[in-house]
C-alpha cells in the first residue's frame, strides 16, 4: 500500500462543519483494514526512533489513531479531552481553531516528570490544537519528542505554530 492509496481513502466533505471549510473525513481510511493498519504502522515507523513513553491524543479521532499507535509502540496512551469529561483534577488550555475556539483538558497527574511524549492528531490544520497539547505536556513536566499527524493541510501553515518541534504527517495537501 502506498501513500497515494492512503490519500485516496480520505474523503473531502465541502462546507462541513461550516461553509468554506473542506473537511478531511478519515472514516473511510479507518474503516479499511489495510488502510488503517498501514497508517498505524507508518506512524509507528516515524515515532519509534524517538523513543516515546506516551502517545497523547485529543478526542475524538486522536483516540482512534492514538490508542492503536500506543499499543504498537508499547507506550501508554494519555487523552486530552473536551472540558468536563475527565473525572480527576485537570489542567486546561484554550486555543483557536480553523472554525472557532476550543478548550482541552488533561489530568494534572497524567505525565511523569520527563516523560517522552508523541503528540498525535488526525489532521494538522492551523496548528492550534497541537500547540495547546504541547503547552499542556510541558506544563505537566513532559518532553515533546514529536508532533505526528495523519493528514496535514499545508496551506494553513500549521507547522509555523510548531516551530522548534519535530513534525511529521503521512499525507500532505
Ligand atoms: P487545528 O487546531 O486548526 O490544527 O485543527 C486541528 C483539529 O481540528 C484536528 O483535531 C482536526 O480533527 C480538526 N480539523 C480542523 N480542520 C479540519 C479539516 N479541514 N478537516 C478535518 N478536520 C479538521
Amino acid at each position: 500500500m502506498t501513500a497515494a492509496d492512503l490519500r485516496a481513502m480520505v474523503r473531502d466533505v465541502p462546507d462541513f462543519p461550516q461553509e468554506g471549510i473542506v473537511f478531511k473525513d478519515l472514516m473511510p481510511l479507518i474503516a479499511d483494514p489495510d488502510g488503517f493498519r498501514e497508517s498505524i504502522e507508518l506512524l509507528a515507523d516515524w515515532a519509534r526512533p524517538r523513543r516515546p513513553d506516551i502517545v497523547l491524543g485529543a478526542e475524538a479521532r486522536g483516540f482512534i489513531f492514538g490508542g492503536a499507535l500506543a499499543y504498537l509502540l508499547g507506550c501508554g496512551f494519555v487523552p486530552a479531552r473536551k472540558p468536563g469529561k475527565l473525572p480527576w483534577e485537570t489542567v486546561e488550555a484554550t486555543y483557536q481553531l480553523e472554525y472557532g475556539t476550543d478548550r482541552l483538558e488533561m489530568h494534572a497527574d497524567a505525565l511523569k516528570e520527563g516523560s517522552r511524549v508523541i503528540v498525535l492528531d488526525d489532521v494538522l490544520a492551523t496548528g492550534g490544537t497541537a500547540r495547546a497539547k504541547i503547552d499542556l505536556v510541558e506544563r505537566l513536566g513532559g518532553v515533546v519528542v514529536g508532533a505526528l499527524f495523519v493528514v496535514e493541510l499545508g496551506f494553513l501553515h500549521g507547522r509555523d505554530r510548531l516551530d522548534g518541534y519535530d513534525v511529521h504527517s503521512l499525507i500532505s495537501y
